[in-house]
């Protein structure tokens, strides 16, 4: 092996041990922690951070870059070596274009940023807010501007999130989305009360809802030698090493709301369960992209977990914890677990509906780091955008403008994820369904042929690709929202029956 090569993963080694004791003090904090904490484990936090930092913007990773831009010439782009030099050179680009007093000022307007958005949707006022905002879309301007990018500001900001992604891409894949989704939820809207699902409402034991979300992380193959559940008040997955992924789930005002919480972190457990051990540490040992691991989690949140087979298997196990649900049927089960609510809540949203929230977010987010949409006027254009689309405004900005964590943070760009996340994964189902033994046993409710040939083709590859390469390899195309577009026309007609 190249001596250069050698000591690049030895340094992303480094990386990752930082990473990891990140990784564990963070699923800890939110875990297990006590609140009185949080001073010093933010200042641990922050400690790791800067040195993983100085590492990876060290001179001795540019120089041994430039001393491999020849030897990573002659390895295949989805190489072992070729894909890690690759991967490594992005971080390190990434980390050298934004000067270290902006990477401060960031995080530090991002925690004021947070704690004031708190206090201000508390009080459902977005003026406490805006002064916040203003400064986080400035910082985010700041970086767009450090990164580069060709077209627009945005664009920067997204390549964080999904290498390769412009916005010009994202809005004309969500338009088309949009005038497809758009008349399937007007016939809906029409019919909202023939989807009853009170019986999964009231008081359900959370010890048996524990045993009952075990049981849906077995059937779904995730392996629970190699991982654990726990509660935590946002669910999440924090993947430490492909023997060691933790999950959280919460508990909500439904039977089924931890359920499909743990299916979804499952989903994100299968994906982190699934990548090589012998490539942890390395600069390729990680997943392929935000939006790849989405469509893992949302393949089995709604795919599997909101599909009648599913619920012709699992109601069994339900009424064996809650026999209280005996009368009802798989049909009463899986109309209540599609019901369509037309929430303004993006968290609260159904599978139909969901993606209305991301168009808006990523438009407004779009222009504001562009600079065509000042941050004073953003509730005036949000709520008037709300009314067109749900036929009814916010009544206060809480359940408006305030209600997402997102831009609180520096974290303008990753919104569009959750819907590529959506569409990436109809798209991979059509391609898996050309084998007949995973077509069939997504018929019949046993979903192992599924998670295998995602194991294969998504999980094992790692990050070999970029998430839309990886896409493209295995389906054969870019971002395509025709096969989720027909999935949700099959389901939702044929459930609200128009
Ligand atoms: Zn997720």
């Amino acid at each position: 092996m190249d001596a250069s090569f050698k000591k690049l993963l030895d340094i992303s080694k480094e990386l990752a041990l930082l990473g990891y004791a990140q990784g564990v003090l963070g699923w800890d904090e939110q875990v297990n922690m006590p609140a009185t904490g949080a001073p010093a484990r933010a200042e641990a936090g922050a400690y790791l951070a800067q040195k993983a930092h100085e590492i990876l913007a060290s001179p001795q990773v540019g120089e041994l870059l430039e001393k491999l831009s020849g030897w990573e010439k002659a390895k295949a782009p989805d190489s072992f070596e070729g894909a890690s030099i690759r991967r490594m050179r992005r971080n390190y680009d990434k980390a050298v274009k934004i000067p270290a007093e902006l990477v401060a000022e960031m995080s530090r307007a991002s925690s004021e940023g947070f704690q004031t958005w708190l206090a201000a949707r508390q009080e459902k006022s977005f003026r406490i807010f805006a002064p916040k905002l203003q400064r986080l879309v400035e910082l985010q301007r700041q970086a767009a501007q450090a990164l580069g990018y060709e077209k627009e500001p945005y664009d920067a900001l997204l390549d964080l999130f999904e290498e390769g992604m412009k916005a010009a891409l994202v809005e004309g894949v969500f338009q088309k989305l949009e005038a497809g989704l758009m008349p399937l939820v007007q016939a809906v809207a029409q019919h909202l009360e023939r989807v009853d699902d009170r019986f999964l409402r009231g008081s359900f034991s959370e010890e048996d809802q524990w045993k009952l979300n075990l049981e849906a992380l077995d059937f779904i193959g995730f392996d629970r030698e190699r991982g654990r559940l726990d509660r935590s008040a946002h669910p999440f997955t924090s993947g430490f090493y492909p023997g060691d992924v933790r999950l959280t789930t919460r508990f909500g005002d439904t039977l089924t709301s931890a359920l499909f919480s743990t299916l979804h972190e499952g989903g994100h457990g299968l994906y982190e369960q699934g990548l090589p051990a012998e490539w942890w540490g390395t600069p390729v040992g990680e997943a392929s992209s935000l939006g790849m691991h989405e469509s893992q989690s949302r393949l089995w949140e709604n795919v599997v977990g909101r599909s009648r087979p599913f619920w012709e298997r699992f109601r069994a196990r339900v009424t064996h914890y809650f026999p209280e649900l005996e009368e009802r049927s798989v049909e009463d089960f899986y109309r209540a677990v599609n019901r369509v609510e037309m929430s303004l809540i993006r968290v609260e949203a159904d599978e139909l509906t969901y993606n209305l929230h991301i168009f808006l977010r990523f438009r407004l987010e779009r222009q504001m780091i562009n600079g065509q949409l000042e941050v004073k006027d953003l509730p005036e254009v949000w709520n008037q955008a709300v009314k067109e689309t749900w036929g009814r405004a916010p009544t206060h900005d809480g359940e408006g403008v305030l209600q997402d964590v997102h831009w609180s943070g520096t974290s303008m760009g990753y919104f569009p994820s959750y819907t590529f996340g959506n569409i990436y994964s109809l798209q991979l189902v059509e391609t898996a369904r050309r084998e007949e033994e995973v077509a069939r046993g997504m018929e019949a409710g046993d979903f192992q042929p599924l998670g295998k040939w995602m194991r294969e083709q998504i999980h094992k590859r790692a990050g070999l690709y970029s998430g839309m390469e990886l896409l493209e390899k295995v389906t054969g195309r870019g971002p395509d929202p025709q096969p989720y577009l027909a999935y949700l026309r099959t389901k939702y007609q044929e459930i609200y029956g128009f």
